[in-house]
């Protein structure tokens, strides 16, 4: 079998590979078979000249030609994971997003039937206060667009990109079909779901778990973890538990446990990460600026970018783009703002955003474990004046340092008023988010310039990394504690948090 590469064609919705591939390395197309398409991306290195890319896995009849865009596939031996025994048959799992309902699916396969535990709602309820929350500007600090059935990313464009494939990515690609998502997930290079597709595949999910023995307690807070008698001891609703382990999946927005956990000298570290605000634009003009206005929209649907730049020891990028989406309230806290983006499967929506943030290091702003935490903090509380209006300034007017008189309409809810995003931020973050935004609007002519900014961006990742022993996945000084997806710093996005906690979960095994 032989994996073929860079196979260009241009856009069309069933292109002739066979075709393009016989052209190519000058062979016929009776000289080999396409077995599969494993890789579908768009090529929109040349506006108005928009190419698609495939790679494919294919049997030749005969030799295979010599190129460098044809590698023989070689079965890699995958290291296996060390096995940890458990006697206890209910393993906890606190949280309920991406990484938690993966290590569910990997532990019930294994026989095992998981407690899982959230202090969010179930999707209905919680739709009810999120939209309470862009409507009437109101918070349940409890139950909203970070916490909840699904978790962070219940209210997302779904962006189902890996950081890399192996066989857990691909375990959890297949678990996201049999639960309802379209076949092109694991082909296209920025696959995605939408809010709707995600929510309705996390149900699935959901009872396919409870079916298989899992227990599901909703409103379920954890608000202590220490060691007892060298047990683990969990408070969750003023009730104490004893599990024999805990897979702790909480997400980047677990503040107050993170606090807790911090007192109670819980192996911790403060980890980079990246604070900006969100761009948006019309997505006709996002179409135009990237795609041109010659590309059949019809086969690469509507357009999405990925720019960087730097700034001296910062990178400025943009992030989580939702084409035809819109930027959301994000709000965990009361009296203080976060943005987001997100948007529907069908992503047609009149408006693109996505993030643009400069990193940041505990270097820049302070090793102590909760430093990067307070920052975030600070920051969301600033950007708040009144109800959950979020500031926002024309993109143009940041570059020039002045407060914009007239904002245009966005979709942000409840809505924006006028302020100067710089004041938001240490003048490191925001001299940053100046040179690369300067790079950017030169480099794509108008982008920053046509775009309003809405803010802040603050959970772009978490701040801590709760530390894990290497080998076990164990925390190096909580016994029977398993620190996984994204709250413990090893994971950023739905798929790398699944991934996490499919693996973690993946080596524990019933005692016989
Ligand atoms: C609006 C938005 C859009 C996004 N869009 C995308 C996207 O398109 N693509 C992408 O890859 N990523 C996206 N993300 C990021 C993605 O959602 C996260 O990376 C992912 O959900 C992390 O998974 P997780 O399981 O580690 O944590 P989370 O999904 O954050 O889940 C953690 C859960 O733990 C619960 N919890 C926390 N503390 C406690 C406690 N003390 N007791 C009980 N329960 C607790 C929380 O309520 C929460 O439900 C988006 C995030 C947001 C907010």
């Amino acid at each position: 079998m032989y994996i073929i590469k860079n196979i260009s064609t241009r856009l069309a919705h069933h292109p002739d590979l066979a075709k393009v591939i016989a052209h190519k390395f000058q062979i016929e197309e009776s000289d080999f078979k396409i077995i599969s398409i494993i890789r579908r991306s768009i090529d929109s290195r040349k506006r108005n000249n928009v190419w698609l890319n495939f790679t494919v896995e294919a049997e030749f009849s005969g030799k295979a030609p010599i190129h460098h865009d044809i590698v023989e596939v070689i079965e890699k031996k995958e290291k296996t994971l060390e096995a940890i025994i458990l006697s206890d048959l209910n393993p906890v799992i606190i949280g309920c997003g991406p990484s938690a309902l993966f290590a569910g699916l990997a532990l019930v396969e294994e026989g095992f039937k998981p407690h899982f535990y959230e202090q969010g709602e179930r999707i209905q309820p919680r739709d009810e206060k999120v939209d309470y929350l862009w409507l009437h500007n109101q918070l349940d600090p409890d139950s909203n667009v970070q916490f909840g059935e699904g978790g962070a990313g219940a209210y997302s464009d779904g962006k189902l990109t890996a950081r890399t494939r192996d066989k857990y990515s691909d375990k959890i690609y297949a678990y996201l079909t049999q639960f309802g998502a379209d076949k092109r997930i694991s082909i296209d290079a920025l696959p995605h779901l939408g809010t709707d597709g995600i929510k309705a595949v996390t149900t699935k999910i959901i009872n396919y778990l409870e079916e298989h023995g899992a227990v599901f307690h909703f409103s379920h807070k954890l608000t202590d973890i220490k060691t007892v008698n060298e047990r683990l001891e969990l408070t969750i609703n003023d009730e104490k538990i004893t599990p024999e382990i805990c897979l702790l999946a909480i997400g980047n927005s677990a503040r107050e446990l993170f606090t807790k956990m911090h007192e109670n000298k819980i192996a911790m570290e403060a980890k980079s990460f990246a604070i900006g605000f969100r761009i948006e634009h019309s997505q006709e003009f996002i179409n135009n600026l990237f795609y041109g206005d010659k590309c059949d929209f019809t086969v690469t649907g509507p357009a999405s970018y990925r720019l960087t730049a730097k700034a001296g020891e910062h990178s400025v990028y943009s992030f989580c783009m939702c084409p035809g989406g819109s930027v959301i309230c994000g709000s965990s806290e009361e009296n203080s703002i976060v943005t987001n983006g997100m948007s529907m499967a069908d992503r047609e929506g009149r408006y693109g955003n996505s993030a643009l943030v400069a990193s940041i290091e505990p270097s820049h702003f302070g090793h102590d474990v909760l430093a990067g935490m307070n920052l975030q903090r600070n920051i969301e509380q600033k950007a708040y004046r009144d109800f959950y209006n979020a500031p926002a300034q024309l993109g143009r007017d940041f570059l020039k340092n002045r407060v914009s008189a007239k904002l245009p309409k966005t979709t942000y809810r409840p809505g924006i008023y006028s302020r100067s995003m710089g004041e938001l931020f240490p003048m490191y973050i925001t001299k940053a988010l100046v040179t690369g935004m300067k790079h950017l609007n030169k480099t794509y002519r108008g982008f920053i310039d046509n775009g309003v900014l809405i803010g802040p961006e603050t959970r772009t990742s978490s701040p801590v990394r709760i530390l894990r022993d290497h080998h076990t996945g164990e925390s190096i000084n909580t016994p029977g504690l398993y620190p996984v997806g994204e709250g413990a710093g090893y994971a950023g996005g739905i798929i790398s948090s699944a991934v996490d906690g499919l693996k973690a979960a993946s080596r524990f095994k019933i005692k016989k």
